[in-house]
């Protein structure tokens, strides 16, 4: 039976409100150079796989939807948390996900503890990702 968009995204809605926070606790067990370093890959293979053609994303299985989770796990480990499909995680303040206030497009309070003076490392980071998926790009 062929399944429409709506089912699949809530499918994948429901597949991202338990693997994030397993992989958040995951990340939480690792530190130093190799947390930097897996939130790093874990940061890449979420942009390939949301890179994708969006009935791609859809239909990519469950190797895709772990990359997407891996991903959102390693953005909910920096200032400000990460948002998609209607969840928020943020490691320190909603492991588990939220639903965001409307007004709230980042972690409200990892700005209230100043977290967010964080931002400026996240940016160099999303820069850096984006650099080189524009030399991968490039590459084809
Ligand atoms: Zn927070």
């Amino acid at each position: 039976m062929e399944r429409s968009d709506e089912t699949r995204t809530m499918i994948i809605q429901a597949t991202l409100t338990v693997a994030v926070p397993l992989w958040i606790a995951r990340l939480s067990d690792i530190s130093g150079e190799d947390r930097d370093h897996t939130i790093w890959q874990w940061s890449r293979d979420l942009s390939d796989a949301l890179s994708s053609p969006r009935g791609a994303f859809l239909t990519g299985g469950p190797s895709t939807v772990n990359a997407t989770a891996r991903g959102l796990a390693a953005l909910a480990c920096r200032g400000g948390g990460v948002q998609f499909l209607g969840t928020l995680w943020c490691s320190d303040h909603c492991p588990d996900g939220r639903e965001p206030e409307p007004w709230e497009a980042l972690c409200a309070l990892c700005g209230a503890d100043g977290r967010l003076l964080d931002k400026d490392r996240y940016i160099r980071m999303a820069r850096e990702i984006l650099a080189e998926t524009n030399r991968e790009v490039g590459r084809v």
